[in-house]
């Protein structure tokens, strides 16, 4: 079984994250804080806190509005847009595959990846 701590609303896997035991115990351990969101004025991702306490989902791949103008609006600057897109849409096939199994198989999966 894969670690919930690391199924992060937006569609990525924590496990991939340079950051994951640095600085990060995993977005859903961090409660959609992880360090980061301690510079932003919410001080919470606004993925996460949407996703969560706004539309009460388990993750954005069950919204209608999905991918949202948060999404785009919460770009990394450093990114060109091609690696934008990609990155976008590696979330997007992350989630439809934990739609399709739901999140703890989708989880295994990713752990034994
Ligand atoms: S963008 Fe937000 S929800 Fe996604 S991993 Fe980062 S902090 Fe978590
Ligand atoms: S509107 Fe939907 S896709 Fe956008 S952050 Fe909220 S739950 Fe996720």
């Amino acid at each position: 079984m894969g670690n919930i701590s690391y199924a992060a609303v937006c569609g990525i896997y924590c496990g991939d994250c340079e950051y994951l035991n640095r600085q990060c115990k995993g977005c859903e351990y961090q409660a959609g804080k992880p360090f980061w969101t301690q510079q932003t004025p919410s001080k919470i991702c606004p993925l996460h806190d949407c996703c969560r306490n706004s539309k009460r989902l388990e993750h954005c791949g069950l919204c209608e509005d999905f991918p949202c103008k948060t999404f785009r609006e919460l770009r990394d600057p450093s990114m060109s847009d091609e690696e934008f897109e990609k990155s976008l849409s590696q979330r997007k096939d992350e989630l439809r595959r934990r739609m399709e199994l739901g999140t703890e198989q989708w989880l295994s999966e990713r752990t034994s990846s």
